[in-house]
């Protein structure tokens, strides 16, 4: 008789967006016409900006012509996407072949899938709070996972246990949900750490492109070591407002080898089995989000995000309410003020100011008593919040 995949039934229900949308429901059917700012959402509220559009119009209006039309492209990318992403890397000090350069639909789907090159056997190490998909991947997996809990103490950047040993290590920087963001010595550590136990790091850098402070690293490949032992996984959702278009890349070096088998070569032979590739017209689109004139554009509009930041950060600076995040990433972790648990805030600041954020506990339990606070919503908005929050706990 068929047997499902026994594992789902160990997968936790997931109730942190579901509670947050119950809750806001009841307050606007008790409250109907009421405007809530929300700063919960983790999508992005600004279009995609204009050479990204004309780039797509443009391989739409190729697909209509017989002299220009694409059928199936490589599996693994157009290599003109696989050349335009590795000479960014290179204009960071990165070099990598074409090859080592893989086109995704998107980090959400790459990091599931990536799950394919390790044996059910191995241990997987998730730095908390987490980003909620590391774990319940492995959970489907039936991988044990070990939980890594960092806090303020560490600058919620929790730093390798020579007794806590894990094949697969997932580390996020920017950091979803707290912000935080690993220096160049402590991603060695972590490098090091990798290289002598022999584990992988699956480095999350979905953030990247909010790294505003010139001596923090965007990739792990700036690290000595890195290419022995990390595959890097990167989105345009956040970069460039592509969680509607869906654009991602992976990068696995060739270096990278375990158990005798390489990699880079294994992922190959996976994509061109379980894939068939992104659609031509999105990758030409994603092409020039890494032109000088995209960039300049997707700058702009991640500037205003940061600005976002920037008033929250000052709201809260003025109430006297502890955070993390916000200078180099679109979130901002924040300490409940007044002994509230996460949940009660919630209730409190829907409640009292018309505002949603995000509660911690539901990032993993050591995001109890804390606050998540997207600066991904609309300045007007943002700004009111930053208000509201100061009339309520400015003192
Ligand atoms: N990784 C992190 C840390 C995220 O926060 C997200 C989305 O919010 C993703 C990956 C998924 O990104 P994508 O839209 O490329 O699937």
């Amino acid at each position: 008789m068929l047997k499902p995949n026994q594992n789902y039934a160990n997968l936790k229900d997931s109730y942190l967006f579901y509670n947050i949308s119950q809750k806001v429901n009841a307050y606007l059917a008790d409250h109907p016409g009421v405007k809530l700012l929300r700063l919960g959402i983790g999508d992005v509220s600004l279009p995609l900006c204009p050479a990204v559009t004309e780039a797509l119009h443009e391989a739409v209006d190729d697909q209509a012509k017989k002299e220009t039309f694409h059928g199936y492209l490589p599996e693994c990318g157009a290599p003109f996407l696989r050349e335009a992403i590795a000479t960014h890397y290179k204009k960071r000090g990165i070099a990598l072949f074409t090859d080592e350069v893989f086109v995704s639909s998107g980090a959400s789907d790459e990091l599931g899938d990536i799950l394919d090159l390790f044996d059910r056997s191995n241990t997987a190490l998730i730095m908390e709070p987490a980003y909620p998909a590391y774990v319940d991947a492995n959970i489907m997996a039936g991988r044990k996972i070990l939980h890594l809990p960092s806090g303020e103490e560490n600058g919620f950047l929790p730093m390798p246990n020579e007794a806590a040993k894990a094949d697969l290590i997932y580390l996020c920087s920017p950091n979803n949900p707290t912000g935080a963001v690993f220096d160049k010595r402590q991603l060695q550590a972590w490098v090091d750490y990798a290289n002598k136990n022999g584990s992988v790091i699956l480095f999350d850098a979905a953030y990247e492109a909010f790294i505003e402070d010139d001596a923090l690293p965007h990739s792990i490949f700036e690290i000595d070591g890195a290419k022995e032992c990390a595959i890097e996984i990167c989105s345009l959702s956040k970069t460039a407002g592509f969680t509607g278009t869906r654009l991602g890349y992976t990068v696995i070096p060739k270096a990278l080898v375990r158990g005798g088998m390489n990699l880079n070569a294994m992922w190959v032979r996976n994509r061109t089995t379980k894939t068939n590739g992104v659609s031509y017209i999105i990758q030409k689109g994603g092409a020039a989000v890494f032109t000088d004139e995209g960039q300049k554009q997707i700058k702009a509009n991640i500037a205003i995000y940061k600005q976002n930041a920037k008033i929250l950060m000052q709201a809260l600076d003025a109430c006297g309410i502890s955070y993390c995040g916000g200078m180099n990433a679109p979130y901002i972790w924040l300490k409940c003020p007044n002994g509230f648990d996460s949940w009660s805030f919630f209730d409190h600041l829907l409640n009292k100011a018309q505002i949603v954020g995000t509660p911690g506990a539901g990032f993993g339990k050591c995001g109890e008593g804390y606050f998540r606070f997207s600066t991904f919503g609309s300045p007007a908005d943002t700004a009111e919040a930053a208000k509201r929050l100061q009339k309520m706990f400015g003192g």
